[in-house]
């Protein structure tokens, strides 16, 4: 298929902050882009030549999307998969398609698929089962335990999640969660946290990013480190190419991130995937030659993808609607005018009007010749933003 040139539209579902970025990467190139969202305060509708406030499901907004864009991506994990079928069938090129997006919406699906990829990879998923009944709880063995439980779906930044100590936590805490379909996970031992950002094109191309070291706080991503500090050598290549056979296995079109686990062991696990841009990625905005959010647009538009080369070290610093509320829980505005007295700091802000706690609001680049300086200048910032 022919690439899509910039006199087009491209449609991004899900208008939010990495919907915002993917909107700046195709305007950047010169499209014209659609984002349809059902949040009024929408940071990438604020941005978007056209922007359609409407539910994913709203039959009317589809027709409207489909009529415009040539191509779609989403921004938005749970996007209803049949919507991307739909939009498919209307001839709007849909990248990633709905098969791989399923997969990674459910968790019972995501880790039956990556741990078939073990063969591939020789890389294991943390010992897991399927949870649907009560009776279920009650016979899993011991071995299992401590761990953690996980609904199947909507679970995102640690929420959907209970710590289970032993089997006898187990019914209490599935109840709790709505007595969904839930999978338990073995607590593993972490010595820290990676992940990998790749992008595939629709010609086979395959362009990875070095990978991410994650620091997570109350269960959100708090830092990103790249390169990652503690990563060996081998276990990054090993990281690499694990991850290049699953967008490939998956046939994907477009941006996808793996995460992984590093146990005190030494030993890899395989966590999840986003069928999207991530959040462990944001420092590409402003560390790598092409960013991960003009690397979705070059596949959506069946282009050559950018060089990923890191130019620099990079610490990412994540900025939540914490630090908006004064001791008082009163608002007040960060003081940015002390954070951008950093040299290495780069503030991006997505646009967000009303600051919560434990929303994402924006977040820093430091960039700098080496770790320990970035990271320097990232412990600064976070001094100064209390
Ligand atoms: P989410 O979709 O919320 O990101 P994850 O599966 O990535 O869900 O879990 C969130 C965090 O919980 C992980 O980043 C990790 O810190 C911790 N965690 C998840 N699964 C395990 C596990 N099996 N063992 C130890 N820690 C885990
Ligand atoms: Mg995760």
């Amino acid at each position: 298929m022919k690439p899509i040139f910039p006199s087009h539209w491209l449609g991004i579902l899900g208008g939010g902050q990495l919907g915002r970025y993917f909107t700046q990467a195709a305007q950047d190139l010169g499209y014209s882009v659609c984002v349809l969202d059902p949040d009024e305060d929408s940071p990438a509708g604020k941005v978007a030549q056209k922007f359609i406030q409407a539910d994913y499901l709203d039959e009317a907004a589809l027709k409207e999307f489909a009529s415009i864009c040539v191509a779609a991506s989403t921004e938005f994990e749970n996007v209803p998969a049949k919507v991307l079928d739909w939009l498919s069938e209307q001839n709007v090129y849909v990248a990633p398609m709905s098969k791989p997006v399923s997969i990674a919406q459910n968790r019972t699906a995501e880790k039956q698929f990556l741990s078939n990829c073990s063969k591939l990879t020789d890389i294991q998923t943390a010992p897991y089962c399927i949870i649907t009944s009560l009776d279920e709880c009650k016979h899993i063995p011991e071995i299992m335990f401590p761990a953690i439980l996980k609904t199947t779906r909507l679970g995102y930044d640690g929420k959907g999640q209970r710590s289970i100590k032993e089997l006898n936590d187990l019914e209490k805490a599935w109840i709790d969660l709505g007595q969904v379909e839930c999978i338990l996970e073995k607590k593993l031992d972490l010595a820290f946290e990676v992940s990998a950002i790749v992008a595939r094109a629709q010609d086979n191309q395959v362009a990875i990013f070095p990978v991410a070291q994650n620091e997570h706080r109350n269960g959100i991503l708090h830092l990103s480190v790249v390169p990652a500090p503690l990563l060996s050598e081998t276990q990054e290549l090993k990281i690499l190419e694990a991850t290049k056979k699953i967008i490939c296995e998956l046939d994907y079109v477009g941006v996808l991130c793996v995460e992984y686990f590093v146990l005190r062991d030494g030993q890899i696990i395989v966590n999840e995937i986003a069928p999207r841009p991530h959040n462990s990625g944001h420092h590409t905005l402003d560390s790598c030659y092409t960013s991960q959010f003009e690397q979705q647009v070059r596949a959506l538009a069946r282009l050559p993808l950018g060089q990923t080369t890191l130019t620099q070290s990079v610490v990412m610093l994540n900025l939540l609607g914490d630090i908006w509320f004064d001791a008082d829980q009163k608002l007040v505005d960060p003081p940015w005018d002390q954070v951008l007295a950093i040299p290495s700091a780069k503030l991006h802000l997505y646009g967000k009007t009303e600051p919560k706690l434990g929303r994402k609001m924006g977040h820093i680049n430091f960039l700098a010749d080496n770790i320990q300086s970035a990271m320097a200048d990232a412990k600064s910032a976070m001094e100064i933003l209390g």
